[in-house]
């Protein structure tokens, strides 16, 4: 492979670069900067990276990074960073390494001894989890689910219990299969369907995974998508014990409160059991407040 003279250089690092999930004018000054920097760009997609670089007529070379060569690209790769060249890694979208090449790169760097600098940029997960409307303070990446259906019910099956957002890369000829998957373990949790982001056909579907279902069997879905999906209730939390929760219940009568945990899947015994926890009333008169509110 053909790189620029050493001569310049007084180490040799590795940068891992950010570039656009879309549109072009989210790629940062710094990216365009250390790209026309560097000796060498390890590209996921030479001919896809060139497109970007000529855009912003950057002439650096190029050689290839991806899935099928990394084995035997990764140690070069590793051998001219030790001989003091610095390599940008990029992808052909996002944050190189994020269901994308670059974790056998860095960790070789890391492991001889060298430089690794992260210029942070697009990543279609978080780009798709802020605009989903649901929680983000928490939350799971879990990247592309299975092909196969049986293992992506497994999948999704280990993940019925977990309270935290999840975010899943999704294939398009895929999506309407993930989708029915997710009604199936998750019911109708609330979820979001980000489609094309940042680009002319940007779209964000937010509602339940059957509305989904219906809005993209429409036509056949095209496009790049990411699925948000909002995270269970946990335990606590659906008994009304997490503490931002607790004025939730506080306005309810007992009647309601027990109706209440009764309508989220709680047998009548336990619901009233724990509303004369949580109130510190006997359970007599909390079941004959449910009797009397028809629960
Ligand atoms: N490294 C990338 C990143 O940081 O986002 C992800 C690479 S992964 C191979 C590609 C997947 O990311 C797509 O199949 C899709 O699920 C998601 N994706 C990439 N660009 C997207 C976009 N513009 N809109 C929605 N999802 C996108």
């Amino acid at each position: 492979m053909h790189v620029k003279p050493v001569e310049m250089n007084m180490h040799g690092v590795l940068y891992l670069c950010a570039t656009p999930i879309g549109n072009l004018e989210d790629v940062t000054l710094r990216v365009l900067r250390i790209l026309k920097e560097v000796d060498l760009v390890a590209a996921e997609d030479t001919r896809h990276t060139r497109k970007l670089l000529n855009h912003f007529s950057i002439a650096t070379p190029l050689t290839s990074y991806h899935e099928h060569n990394k084995t035997r690209k990764t140690p070069e790769l590793l051998a001219l960073l030790g001989e003091r060249r610095k390599i940008a890694l990029v992808s052909d979208a996002g944050m190189p390494g994020i269901s994308d090449p670059g974790l056998e790169l860095v960790q070789g760097a890391i492991e001889a001894g060298i430089q690794v600098v992260p210029l942070p940029g697009p990543s279609a997960a978080l780009t798709a989890l802020v605009v989903s409307g649901l929680p983000t303070d928490r939350f799971t990446f879990e990247g592309f689910l299975p092909r196969e259906k049986r293992r992506r019910q497994e999948a999704l099956q280990r993940l019925a219990g977990e309270t935290r957002t999840m975010i899943f890369y999704e294939a398009p000829h895929r999506v309407l299969a993930a989708l029915a998957a997710l009604q199936s373990i998750f019911g109708e949790r609330r979820l979001a369907v980000a489609r094309e982001l940042t680009k002319q056909y940007e779209e964000v579907f937010r509602g339940t995974a059957g509305e989904a279902l219906a809005h993209f069997s429409q036509a056949s879905p095209r496009g790049e998508f990411c699925l948000v999906v909002a995270g269970g209730e946990d335990q606590d939390s659906r008994q009304g014990r997490v503490p931002g929760r607790r004025e939730e219940w506080e306005q309810l009568t007992v009647g309601e409160h027990v109706a209440h945990l009764v309508a989220k899947g709680i047998a009548r015994k336990e619901a009233v059991k724990e509303v004369a926890k949580l109130r510190g009333l006997p359970k007599n008169q909390v079941y004959q407040a449910a009797i009397k509110g028809g629960v």
